[in-house]
């Protein structure tokens, strides 16, 4: 199952993602999380994509294609990915579906989540992620336990400005693409609004 999650940031594509891969056993091969381990790790990428992302801005096509494209050669996506964030821009649609084809292999479902943008900006200033186990919480959605509260991490595309910023890149760049996947009959449309459970009910009647 070859497979990409697309929506506006806080959609719900991580949640649903860390859902989905232990029903499929694929990996989950998210972008931005990628982007930000090459932060930390304080690596050549890290650096470049760093100044993009702490502004709520898109990292540069090259930088993301190529990092992508390499991720998914490698011997644990032979069966199959759940891409997460990428692609985003048209570039980037077409560049994988290029070397999709070169590889002989096909996507077969893409998951367009739909949240509207009032309740995006919401879901985003309470995010909190568990750098742990990769678990995502929202405080007032989603309240973590006490125990692992300390730990939890705010990111720093998760305030006002950047959100807003990380929307109108969205609304510019990536809802561009939905044509293309449409056109090939790929695109499942899914409420994003809801609880993760609830979300999760209509993620599996879309894949049915
Ligand atoms: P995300 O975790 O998917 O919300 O991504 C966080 C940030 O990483 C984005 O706001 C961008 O700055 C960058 N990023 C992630 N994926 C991409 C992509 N496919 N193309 C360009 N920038 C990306």
């Amino acid at each position: 199952m070859r497979m990409i999650l697309v929506g506006p940031p806080g959609a719900g594509k991580g949640t649903q993602a860390a859902r989905l891969v232990d029903k499929y056993g694929i990996p989950h091969i998210s972008s931005g999380d990628m982007l930000r381990a090459a932060v930390k790790a304080g690596t050549e990428l890290g650096v470049t994509a760093d100044r993009y992302m702490k502004a709520g801005q898109l990292v540069p096509d090259d930088v993301v294609i190529g990092m992508i494209l390499e991720r998914i050669a490698a011997p644990d996506c032979a069966k199959g990915f759940m891409l997460d964030g990428f692609p985003r821009t048209i570039p980037q649609a077409e560049a994988l579906d290029a070397a999709m084809t070169k590889a002989g292999v096909a996507i077969d479902v893409v998951l367009l989540f739909e949240v509207p943008d009032a309740l995006i900006v919401e879901r985003g200033v309470g995010r909190r992620n568990d750098p742990i186990t990769g678990r995502i919480y929202h405080i007032k959605f989603d309240p973590p336990p006490a125990e692992v509260t300390e730990r939890l991490v705010h990111r720093k595309d998760d305030h006002e400005a950047a959100i807003n910023e990380r929307l109108h890149y969205y609304h510019d760049w990536t809802a561009p693409i939905m044509p293309f996947y449409e056109g090939k009959g790929l695109l499942r449309r899914v409420d994003g609004v809801g609880t993760p459970d609830e979300v999760s009910a209509r993620v599996v009647k879309a894949l049915a």
